[in-house]
Order: C-alpha cells, then structure tokens, then sequence
C-alpha cells in the first residue's frame, strides 16, 4: 500500500541566472506504515522534497498523491501529514501539556477528547510527571519528545521530521533514535524522516533513499544500500568503501564475471536492469574481503594498520597500482599479528564484488 506517491516532482527557486533546480524529476513511492529516509548532505532538496508534501510549498511541475489521491488542493493544515523540525518550534508560554493539545485545539476537537490525548500522547512519549513545566523549563531531549508528542495528537497518516536529532548531543541522539523507532512502531504512522548522517540512516530505516543534487540516486533497504551501491556517489557516502578498475568477461541478468587489475577473475552482482560492459568499476566493502598469506585474488603490501578497538583496519598498497582497505573484526587471537610492510594477499569473499552502473 503506498501512502505517498511522489510523481516526476521537479522544483525551480529563483527566475534566471539565479535559478535553483532542488528537484530535478524525482519519483519515489513511499509504503504505508513504514520508516523511509531521506538520506543525502546538505543542499541536496531533501527539506524541499518535505516541506511539497507538507504543503508549505508547491512543486514547479509534478504531483504527490496520498493515497492515490492528488493533494495539490489541499493547504497543509487540511493534509493528514504533519512536521516535526529540527528547531521543535515549540511555544514557550505554554505548558508541555498545552504544546500538545495546540493542534487539536485548532481542529476544533471536544475538550474531553483533548484530553484523552493528551495524556495518551504523554504516555507514549513517557512524559506524564511533567505535563504542567513549561516547556522553556525542559531540556533539548525533553523538548524533542514534546515536538513529537505534538505532531502526533491529531494522528496524521504522516509524520515528517526533518533532521530532529540533530541538536542533541551524541548520547541523547543514540536514545532518541532507538525512542522514535519506537513511536513509528507502536503507532503505525508512516514516518519520512531526513537526515545527512548515514549511520542514522543505516540503524533506522525500513527504506533509504540516497540524494544527492536534486536527485534520488538509489532507493532500497539499509541493506541494499550499503551491500549493493548502484552508483559511485551512494557507495562513497555509505561508508569506507574500495573502488576497483575491472573488465568485464560475461554477464548474465544480475550477476557478471570481471577481470581485475590482478588478472583474478571474481564474481560480481549487478544493480537492476544495467547491462555493464567494457571496463567498469567494481566496489568492494572492507569488511568482504579478508587477508592472508597467499592465494587471495589481489597482493600488495601493509601500508597502514589502524586499530579501532573492535576492529583494525588495514590499508594495503597493491600490486600494480592503487589501495585496498581490509577491515577485520579483531579477537583475542595473538598468535598471527600482521606488520606494516608485509606482503599479503587479499581474499574477496564470495558475494562481495558489486559493479557500478556509472
Ligand atoms: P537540504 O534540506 O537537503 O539541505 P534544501 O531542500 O534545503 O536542501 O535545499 C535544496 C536547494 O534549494 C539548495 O541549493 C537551497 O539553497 C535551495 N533552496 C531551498 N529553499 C530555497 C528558497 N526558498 N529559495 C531559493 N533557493 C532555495
Ligand atoms: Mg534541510
């Protein structure tokens, strides 16, 4: 079931020489009920692409249905989404209690309605013992609950939040991304939520979409993402990763043969519906590959160890050019201890080559 259908969605800003194309033909189909992210950095449309579906905005050309149905006519407060900011934007002559009912006093809800509500949504957020502080009297983690709790009284069918947890420091963020899968689970709303950090992305998500200027790049699962990068710039965003120069020997619908610079013939997937031919690039995560002595697909010699403390990574200078970085999960096991200058082999672990479509 798709909540929000996004339709060759292009938006202009400005008229001339200070044109701003920040959606270039964006299509993307966001499912009921699920935690999508809008992944990318900064400048890339992803407040844009929010603030059309919120309505705060029109697109110059395209549409966005909810439902099936095209929103266009409606202003946002007649939409079943709703936003949380970054800023919160909460009011601060209001008690945290008061914050929360605000939207539903607007709709005009009953009072006893209201406050059934309430003290629901002061339950979900576990916020009960400080219903009557004013919200100027809380902290930024306690703020940030009394944002979500607001969005979520009037129970939109959509909860956008555009990089909420930024402001909060590193603890607070890691609690506040485990509290919002929570909410997204126990309420079933469908949350959009953006962010430029990938390891957020990676730990939340149902679905990620990667943007970059205007565009999305590649939609998937955490997985898909960071498993299978369909272009260079979503593998390069979604952490260490090698890039290797290969040519291709055969292909068949999703998996392909490559030569690489070693001579070594690996197996590899390809993204959906690429053809690859020629010379392509193949990716390759530090963590699929693994050293040894001898008989690995790639040699070279240990530029760099660097140790991590649940795991080292090793950078090697190859054999014929370029590096490799192999990341290894350390154990107690001092019994073979690799040095910077070494000569080693690196095995590629079945499955772990993926071409790039460009
Ligand atoms: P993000 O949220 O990914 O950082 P934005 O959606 O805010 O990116 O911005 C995308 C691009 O559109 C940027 O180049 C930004 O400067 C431009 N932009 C956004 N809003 C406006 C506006 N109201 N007027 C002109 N340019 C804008
Ligand atoms: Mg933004």
């Amino acid at each position: 079931q798709i909540a929000i259908d996004v339709r060759h969605v292009t938006k202009v800003f400005g008229f001339g020489p200070d044109k701003v194309h920040a959606l270039k033909d964006v299509s993307v189909a966001i499912r009921e009920n699920e935690f999508f992210t809008l992944l990318g950095p900064s400048g890339c449309g992803k407040t844009t692409l929010l603030r059309l579906i919120a309505g705060f905005d029109f697109p110059t050309d395209g549409e966005i249905l909810l439902h099936g149905q095209d929103i266009a006519p409606l202003p946002p407060y007649k939409r079943p989404v709703n936003t949380v900011f970054q800023s919160y934007a909460l009011f601060p002559h209001l008690t945290v209690a008061q914050n929360i009912a605000f939207g539903l006093e607007m709709l005009g809800r009953p009072r006893a309605e209201i406050d059934a509500r309430v003290s629901q949504m002061l339950t979900l957020v576990r916020m009960e013992e400080l219903r009557n502080r004013s919200t100027a009297q809380i902290s930024g983690g306690q703020q940030q609950r009394v944002a979500l709790a607001r969005a979520l009284a009037p129970q939109p069918k959509v909860l956008l939040l555009d990089e909420p947890l930024s402001a909060l420091d590193f603890k607070l963020r890691k609690e506040m991304q485990i509290e919002l899968k929570r909410l997204q689970h126990e309420t079933g709303i469908t949350f959009i939520f953006v962010t430029h950090d990938q390891e957020e992305a990676l730990t939340m998500s149902d679905r990620i979409a990667v943007m970059s200027a205007g565009n999305i790049l590649q939609v998937g699962s955490p997985k898909d993402i960071y498993d299978r990068p369909a272009v260079r710039f979503v593998a390069d965003f979604i952490g260490e990763t090698n890039f290797l120069e290969a040519a291709m020997v055969s292909s068949t619908k999703d998996r392909a043969s490559v030569r690489l610079g070693s001579g070594a013939v690996i197996d590899a997937s390809v993204p959906k519906g690429f053809s690859p031919s020629g010379k392509v690039t193949v990716v390759i995560r530090p963590e699929h590959a693994r050293l040894a002595d001898d008989g690995g697909e790639l040699s070279g010699r240990l530029a760099n160890i660097v140790y991590f403390g649940t795991d080292t990574h090793f950078h090697v200078d190859l054999d014929g050019g370029g590096s490799f970085i192999v990341r290894q999960q350390n154990t107690r096991d001092e019994s073979r201890r690799a040095q910077e200058g070494d000569k080693v082999s690196i095995v590629v672990g079945t499955g772990a080559a993926q071409v790039l479509r460009d």
